[in-house]
C-alpha cells in the first residue's frame, strides 16, 4: 500500500506549497529516529489496534473492506446505548446491517435473519461485545478506575491526563453536574496520588516534577450558554464554571488543560483561555495547556499570538499539538454553508504543517512546552529529530496519545528517554459511544496512519516519507457545478460582528426617514404617514411610509398594464441579468439591510443575515431558472414537423407578502413574476414596509424599468383587496396567515367583466409543524434542534415547531432535558448578538399568543414559561417562551397555529399514533422526525404527509434550491417557492408546431433537450 498514491523513493515537491523543502540531514536523521521506534515497536509488540483477535478484529476488517458495512455498523453503535429491550437491540440490528447495500456473509446472515426468534440470545451478546469494544477506548466509568490505569501507567512510566467524557450539555443542571464530576475527580485522584510515592518518568521535566494530576476539559461540556456568536457572554457563563476547576487545580498542584473542539469553538476557547488566565487570581496558577490544531489553515497565526501572548504575559504554558478530530464535520459543514473550508484539503497538508509548528514549538521550548499528540510514527520522529537539531532537552517537551491506541509507540517512544502522556477518557457508555465511533472512524480511516501500518501493509520507507513529498499539485476543494447558495455571515469571527455592530450604529442614526409610493416611477408623499416601530423597543420609529389608497391601487394596475408588453417582449437573459445584479447589490448591502431588519422585523442578527441570503438566493435561483425556461423546448421530434413548447408572461400581477421574512419573502413574490415577464404591483406587510422600501430601491436601481413595479404600502382591508379583485390583475402571489389567503383564493375565482385571464392564485399560508421524537432518537441532537425550531425568531416562521410528539418510551426523559434545557434560552433585544428568542411583531400579536396560552393553561399543564429579562415587557412586544404538556389532540393549542414562541408536548404510544397526531391538522407544511430506526424514516418519507419533512434535524430554515419550500392543505395551494417549476406558475405555456417540409425536403431535427 502506498499513502495518498505515493511510490517509494518519490519525492516530488509542488511548485506551489506553503511548506519548506525536505532538508536532506533532518530527514535522515527523521528516518533513523522512525527506524529506530520501529524496531524497538516490534520487539514489544502491544496488540495493535487493528491485530487483537476475535470478534474486534474480524469486524473492522470488514468496516474497512464494505466502506456500507462501516457505516451501517458506526451507526448502530451510536444508537446501541439507547435501546432498552432485547427485541429493540435485534430489530435495529437487523434494519442496520439487514440494508441490501450491506454485504454480509451467508452465516451472519442467517444469524440476522434468526434473530428475531430469539431475542435475548442475540442482543446480549451484542451488547457485551459493543460494551468491550468501548472499554478499549473509555479507561473506566469511576474515578477509581482512573485511579487504577494512572498506577498501571505509572509502573510503565507513563503519565496521565483525564478526560470525563460528556461533550454536549443541553441545560443549567448538565453543565452543574458535569462541574461536580470534574471535581469529584479533581478530588479522588488528588488523594489517591498522594499516597503514591514518587513521580514516574513521565511526571519529571526538566526543572523537576511536574503535576502529576493532569485534567483535560472541552468548553462545550461547561455551560449550554456557548453562542459562538456571542463570544463575549458565553466567556462570562464559561469563566463561571471553569473558575472552581482552576481554583481547585491550583490548590492541589495539578494542571489543567484546554480541549480544543469544533472550528466554531476555536476563537471563543483561544479567547477564554487567554483571558481567564490574565485574571488576578489564576496568573501564578495553576499550570495549563491548551490543544491547537494542525489540520486548521490559521492554525500556524494562532500558535504565533500565542506565543507571543504567553511571553507578553510570562506565563509559561503547555501547547498540544494535534491534527485534528473532526475533519470530516468541518468539511461536510463548511460544504453545507457555503464558507471556506477551515481545514487542509489533503492528509499530507495536515502533516506537513504538524511539522512546520512542531519547527516552531520547539523554537519556543523556553515559554511554551510542547507536547506532540500523534499516533503517527513519522510525526514522532520528526519531533524528536527537530528538537536534536535544536538542542531541546527531551524533558522539554512530551508526547501524548490516547488510552487504548498505539500502545507499543507509547512504549518506544519512553523506551528512547521521551515522556509520554496518556489521554485517559472516563465515563458513562453512553458519551463513551459518540468517542468510540470518532475513534473507530480514526482507526478506519482510508487516509490515517494507523490503518496504513496496521492494515495496509504500507513499507516503512513510505510509513517515514516526508509529506510535503506527498503533496498533490493543485488539488483543492473544487467549486461545486450548480446552482451556489449565498453564505450567511459567519458570526464566530470578529470582523463579521464588527461589520454588523457598525452596520446597527449607522442604521440607528439614519432610523425615522420617510418612504413614499413608488408608481411607474414617480413618487407620491402627500398622502398620510404611517410610522413603522421596533418591536423590541416600541417608541422607536424606523421610518414613515406613505398609505397608498384605494385610487393609487388602480392607478398602479394601470401602469402595470401599460408597462408589461414591452418587459415581457425583452429576451429572457436581459430580465435574468436584472435580477442578477440586484443580488450583487443585496450582497453588497447585506449588513446594512440586515440591521434594518433588526430593528424593523426584531429579527436577531443570524436570522436577519439568512434573509438577505434567502434573498440573494431568490434573484439568482430564478434568474438561472428564467435562462433556461426562456429557450423553446422540443416537444418530440417528427420528421418534417418541428413542435416547441415556449413560455409567455401572464401579465399583470398583485405580490402580498408578511413581515416575517421582509425580505426574501417579499423578494422571491415580487422576483419570480419579474423575471417571467409580468408586471407586479407589490404590496408589503404594513409592519416591514421600510425594508419593502429598500427592495424597490434595489430592483429599481439593478435595472426593472419605471411601471413594471410599483411600491405600494398600504392596509390589506382598503388596498389589499382592491388589488386582488381588480379586474386588470391576472395572478395574486401571496404568503401569510390562511384567514386572508383563504379570502384571497375565493375572491380570485369571481371573474369579472373586462378581466383578461382567470386569475392564478400562488398562495402559502401558515403550518402547525409537528416533530415527532421517536424512542431511540439522539437526544442531545434533537433538543437543541427542537428549541431552534420552536423558539428562533419567537417561533414567527411558518414553519416553525408547534407541536413536540415523544413517544412514550423517551418521553420522561426527553420532556426533562427539553424543559431545562428551555431555561438556558437568551432572550432579549435582537440587537444584542446572542439573543435568540426577540420581541413578537406587535402588540396585536402578542396579545393573541398570550390569550392561547391563557387557553392553553386551562386546557392542559403550563410546564415551563420563561421570566422576561427586567424593562423587555414594558419598552417592547415580547411574550416569554411558554411549553404546555399534557396536551392531548383536541386543545386549541393542539391544533391552531399560534405563530408565537409556544410549544405543546404531546405523548404517543407508539409511531402509529404519532404519525396519526401530527398529520390531524388541518395544516401540511412542515414536520420532522427525529430516530435512528432507518424503517422508521423510511415510513415518515412514505406516510408523514406535509410540503417539508425533516428528517433528524430541526424543521426550519429551508434553502432555495435545496429545499423548495411550500405545503398543502390549509398550508397552501402546493407551490414551491425556490424550487423547480415556481416561475412556470407565472407563466402561460404556448406550443408551437410548424410544418418545415418544403417539397420533399426536410432540415435536420433539432436536439429535444
Ligand atoms: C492525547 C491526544 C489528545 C487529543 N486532543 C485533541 C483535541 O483536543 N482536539 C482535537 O481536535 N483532536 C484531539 N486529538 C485527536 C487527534 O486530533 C487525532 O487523534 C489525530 O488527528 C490523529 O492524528 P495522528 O497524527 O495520530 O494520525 P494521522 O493518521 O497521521 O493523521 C490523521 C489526521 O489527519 C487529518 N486528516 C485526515 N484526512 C485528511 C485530509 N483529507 N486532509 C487534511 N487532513 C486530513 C485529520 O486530522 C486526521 O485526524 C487528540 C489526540 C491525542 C492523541
Amino acid at each position: 500500500m502506498t499513502l495518498r498514491g505515493m511510490t517509494e523513493g518519490s519525492t516530488v515537491v509542488p511548485q506551489e506549497t506553503p511548506f519548506s523543502r525536505p532538508d536532506p540531514k533532518t530527514e535522515a536523521s527523521v528516518r533513523a529516529i522512525g527506524e529506530r521506534l520501529f524496531e524497538l515497536m516490534d520487539a514489544h509488540p502491544a496488540p495493535g489496534i487493528l491485530s487483537k483477535k476475535g470478534a474486534y478484529a474480524r469486524i473492522m476488517e470488514w468496516s474497512m473492506r464494505d466502506p456500507a458495512f462501516k457505516a451501517q455498523l458506526f451507526r448502530f453503535v451510536d444508537v446501541l446505548p439507547s435501546l432498552e429491550s432485547s427485541s429493540e437491540i435485534v430489530r435495529h440490528l437487523r434494519e442496520y446491517l439487514g440494508d441490501k447495500a450491506v454485504e454480509l456473509s451467508p452465516a451472519m446472515r442467517t444469524g440476522l435473519a434468526a434473530a428475531s426468534f430469539a431475542p435475548a440470545m442475540v442482543a446480549g451478546p451484542v451488547k457485551a461485545n459493543v460494551t468491550s469494544m468501548a472499554g478499549q477506548f473509555v479507561a473506566g466509568a469511576t474515578p477509581d478506575d482512573l485511579v487504577k490505569r494512572l498506577r498501571q501507567n505509572a509502573s510503565k512510566g507513563i503519565a496521565t491526563t483525564i478526560d470525563l467524557l460528556g461533550e454536549t450539555v443541553v441545560s443549567g443542571p448538565e453543565a452543574d453536574q458535569f462541574l461536580r464530576r470534574n471535581m469529584e475527580v479533581l478530588d479522588t485522584v488528588a488523594k489517591a496520588l498522594s499516597r503514591d510515592p514518587a513521580p514516574c518518568f513521565s511526571d519529571l521535566g526538566p526543572k523537576g516534577p511536574l503535576p502529576r494530576l493532569n485534567l483535560s476539559v472541552k468548553v462545550s461540556a461547561l455551560t449550554p450558554e456557548v453562542l459562538p456568536t456571542d463570544p463575549e457572554h458565553s466567556i462570562v457563563a464559561l469563566k463561571e464554571r471553569l473558575r472552581p476547576i482552576l481554583r481547585r487545580s491550583r490548590e492541589i498542584g495539578g494542571f489543567v488543560n484546554f480541549d480544543m473542539e469544533s472550528y466554531a469553538l476555536k476563537d471563543l476557547t483561544l479567547s477564554l483561555f487567554r483571558s481567564i488566565l490574565e485574571e488576578e487570581e489564576f496568573r501564578a496558577g495553576p499550570q495549563v495547556g491548551i490543544a491547537l490544531q494542525a489540520y486548521l489553515r490559521d492554525c500556524e497565526s494562532d500558535l504565533k499570538e500565542l506565543i507571543a501572548w504567553a511571553r507578553r504575559a510570562g506565563r509559561p504554558i503547555v501547547v498540544r499539538l494535534v491534527k485534528g478530530a473532526y475533519w470530516d464535520f468541518e468539511t461536510t459543514l463548511a460544504g453545507q454553508r457555503g464558507w471556506p473550508v477551515p481545514v487542509w484539503s489533503q492528509k499530507p497538508e495536515s502533516d506537513a504543517n504538524y511539522e512546520k509548528l512542531t519547527v516552531l514549538l520547539l523554537e519556543n521550548a523556553d515559554i511554551v512546552s510542547p507536547a506532540f499528540a500523534s499516533h503517527n510514527v513519522r510525526s514522532c520522529a520528526h519531533a524528536i529529530a527537530q528538537a536534536d537539531r535544536l538542542g531541546v532537552d527531551p524533558r522539554a517537551y512530551e508526547f501524548q496519545a490516547l488510552y487504548g491506541m498505539a500502545d507499543e509507540l507509547k512504549g518506544a517512544l519512553v523506551a528512547t528517554g521521551h515522556r509520554v502522556r496518556e489521554y485517559c477518557p472516563v465515563g458513562d457508555l453512553l458519551p463513551g459511544m459518540a468517542y468510540l465511533v470518532r475513534r473507530l472512524l480514526e482507526n478506519t480511516s482510508n487516509e490515517g496512519f494507523l490503518r496504513a501500518k496496521d492494515a495496509g501493509g504500507a513499507s516503512r520507507e513510505v510509513l517515514l516519507a516526508n509529506p510535503v513529498g506527498l503533496l498533490a499539485p493543485g488539488r483543492g476543494a473544487a467549486p461545486a457545478g450548480g446552482f451556489r447558495n449565498a453564505p450567511n455571515t459567519d458570526f464566530t469571527k470578529e470582523a463579521n460582528r464588527r461589520r454588523m455592530r457598525e452596520a446597527l450604529g449607522h442604521a440607528a442614526a439614519r432610523l425615522g426617514g420617510r418612504h413614499p409610493i413608488v408608481i411607474a416611477g414617480r413618487r407620491i408623499s402627500d398622502r398620510e404617514w404611517v410610522a413603522s416601530t421596533n418591536p423590541a423597543r416600541t417608541s422607536q420609529v424606523v421610518g414613515y411610509w406613505a398609505r397608498a389608497t384605494v385610487a393609487d391601487a388602480d392607478l398602479a394596475v394601470a401602469e402595470a398594464r401599460a408597462a408589461w408588453p414591452a418587459w415581457a417582449a425583452r429576451p429572457a437573459d436581459e430580465r435574468a441579468g436584472i435580477l442578477e445584479r440586484a443580488a450583487d447589490l443585496m450582497e453588497a448591502r447585506r449588513f446594512e439591510l440586515g440591521a434594518l431588519e433588526v430593528y424593523e422585523a426584531g429579527k436577531p442578527w443570524i436570522e436577519a443575515d439568512a434573509d438577505i441570503s434567502e434573498a440573494v438566493d431568490f434573484c439568482r435561483y430564478y434568474a438561472r431558472e428564467m435562462r433556461a425556461l426562456g429557450k423553446p423546448r422540443v416537444t418530440q421530434q417528427v420528421p418534417g414537423e418541428r413542435d416547441i413548447q415556449l413560455w409567455t408572461a401572464r401579465g399583470v400581477g398583485v405580490a402580498i407578502a408578511p413581515w416575517n421574512f421582509p425580505l426574501a419573502i417579499l423578494c422571491g413574490l415580487v422576483v419570480a413574476p419579474l423575471v417571467a415577464g409580468n408586471a407586479v404591483v407589490m404590496k408589503p406587510a404594513e409592519q416591514t414596509s421600510v425594508i419593502a422600501a429598500e427592495l424597490m430601491a434595489i430592483l429599481t436601481e439593478a435595472g426593472v424599468p419605471p411601471g413594471v413595479l410599483a411600491y405600494l404600502p398600504g392596509f390589506g382591508e382598503d388596498v389589499g383587496a382592491r388589488l386582488v379583485g381588480h379586474a386588470g390583475v391576472d395572478f395574486v402571489a401571496f404568503t401569510g396567515s390562511r384567514q386572508v389567503g383563504c379570502r384571497i383564493w375565493e375572491t380570485a375565482g369571481r371573474t369579472l367583466p373586462g378581466q383578461a385571464n382567470l386569475k392564478k392564485v400562488v398562495c402559502e399560508m401558515g403550518g402547525k409543524n409537528a416533530l415527532i421524537i421517536d424512542n431511540d432518537a439522539d437526544l442531545d441532537e434533537a433538543i437543541p434542534a427542537a428549541l431552534y425550531s420552536a423558539f428562533g425568531f419567537s417561533g414567527q416562521k411558518c414553519s416553525a415547531l408547534s407541536r413536540l410528539i415523544v413517544l412514550e418510551g423517551v418521553h420522561d426523559r426527553f420532556v426533562e432535558r427539553f424543559l431545562e434545557a428551555c431555561r438556558s434560552l437568551p432572550v432579549g433585544d435582537p440587537a444584542l448578538p446572542g439573543t435568540v428568542v426577540g420581541p413578537v411583531i406587535d402588540a396585536e400579536a402578542r396579545d393573541k399568543i398570550l390569550s392561547l396560552i391563557e387557553d392553553g393553561r386551562r386546557e392542559s399543564r403550563l410546564a415551563f414559561q420563561a421570566s422576561l429579562p427586567a424593562g423587555l415587557a414594558e419598552s417592547g412586544t415580547y411574550v416569554p417562551p411558554t411549553v404546555f404538556t399534557g396536551v392531548l389532540p383536541s386543545h386549541r393549542i393542539a391544533r391552531e397555529e399560534i405563530f408565537g414562541p409556544v410549544v405543546a408536548v404531546m405523548k404517543a404510544r407508539d409511531l402509529d399514533e404519532a404519525f396519526g397526531i401530527a398529520m390531524d391538522v388541518e395544516y401540511a407544511l412542515t414536520g420532522g422526525l427525529f430516530s435512528r430506526s432507518p424503517s422508521a424514516l423510511e415510513r415518515a418519507q412514505r406516510e408523514y404527509r406535509v410540503g417539508n419533512l425533516y428528517l433528524n434535524r430541526g424543521i426550519t430554515g429551508a434553502i432555495v434550491e435545496r429545499h423548495p419550500f411550500g405545503g398543502f392543505g390549509m398550508s397552501g395551494g402546493g407551490t414551491k417557492a425556490g424550487g423547480r417549476g415556481y416561475l412556470e406558475n407565472f407563466l402561460f405555456p404556448r406550443v408551437v408546431a410548424e410544418n418545415v417540409l418544403r417539397r420533399g425536403f426536410t432540415p435536420p431535427p433539432e436536439d429535444p433537450s
